[in-house]
């Protein structure tokens, strides 16, 4: 069940309209990285686990992150209220009215005209919220290292909004709504490594003779690194070692019934491309006299 405290999980200060910067907040309301594609995320990631721990957490944490949609959604809201009380109370002359709502860049018209100021599920650029945006697969192994990078691009965006205004009170919640997507994504590794073995994620293991191998498939300015080099790593340097590694021909092939095969027989002699033709196109037709003199010229050129 879910009750709800009206009171905010911080306190929100903001020293004044503006319409511009409520408009860069939505990324953290209906953003691909935002608070509800969070909270979404580790909902449904706690009703599918069965580990009694993981659970916990992930509802806990759920519930921290429709907190954070509470927080960011109120200063959005905050940072509308002005202009949205001049609009809805036609208080301006119309000139000045379109002036003030378009003075404050970005798409902030939008969440003004077709919001009235309140936040609405779309990120900065207006663009409306999809569950697209969460990637649980229903492997814990693979659903926490997607949940830590979730939350470090979280910490991320927070860090650029923080960066982008001078408004105390509002970088003040911004900082600490970005210090619990840190917390959140130590939490989440924990969790990782209290399964043992995490790596690779799931039950199958690799190939043995393909898993710690490194192909060197970009030729120029190659850096090794622990990345491909150590006692962990064969590193394979020669474009010959890097096809059909499985000692076949590198071929593909696929067996198909009589009627199919009759099939694929008659397409392929439909469409077969004539090697030796020169069909006249479009574009020669179109030619002028001189541009036509031309290219036969080099063609003869050519041929001599
Ligand atoms: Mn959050
Ligand atoms: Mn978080």
């Amino acid at each position: 069940m879910f009750s709800h405290n009206k009171r905010l999980q911080y306190t929100l200060r903001v020293s004044e309209s503006n319409p511009g910067l409520a408009n860069l907040m939505l990324e953290q309301f209906g953003g691909s990285q935002g608070e509800l594609a969070a909270a979404c995320r580790y909902f449904t990631q706690a009703i599918g686990e069965d580990d009694p721990g993981r659970k916990d957490m992930l509802f806990d944490i759920a519930t921290e992150e429709l907190s954070h949609l509470e927080v960011i959604g109120t200063m959005v809201a905050m940072l509308n209220k002005g202009a949205k009380g001049r609009l809805a109370e036609g208080v301006d002359s119309e000139a000045e009215a379109y002036r003030s709502i378009t003075a404050a860049g970005n798409d902030s018209h939008i969440t003004q005209v077709l919001y009235g100021g309140g936040p609405a599920l779309v990120n900065s650029a207006g663009v409306p919220w999809t569950a697209a945006y969460i990637d649980t697969i229903g492997e814990p192994t693979a659903d926490l290292r997607s949940n830590i990078a979730a939350e470090a691009r979280a910490k991320i965006v927070y860090e650029r909004l923080i960066n982008l205004t001078d408004d105390p009170g509002v970088k003040e919640a911004l900082g600490f709504l970005m210090t619990r997507e840190i917390a959140h994504q130590k939490s989440f590794e924990k969790a990782l490594y209290a399964i043992s073995p995490n790596f690779p994620p799931g039950k199958l293991p690799g190939m043995p003779e393909f898993t710690n191998v490194y192909f060197d498939m970009s030729k120029g300015g190659d850096v090794r690194g622990p990345w491909n080099q150590g006692p962990q790593w064969e590193f394979v340097d020669a474009p010959d070692d890097q096809v059909a590694l499985d000692g076949g021909d590198g071929s593909a092939t696929v067996r198909m019934t009589p009627e199919e095969e009759t099939a694929v027989d008659a397409m392929a002699l439909r469409t077969a491309s004539d090697p030796l033709g020169d069909p006249q196109t479009g574009a020669e037709l179109g030619m002028s006299e001189d541009a036509m003199l031309n290219t036969l010229n080099d063609q003869l050129d050519k041929t001599r």
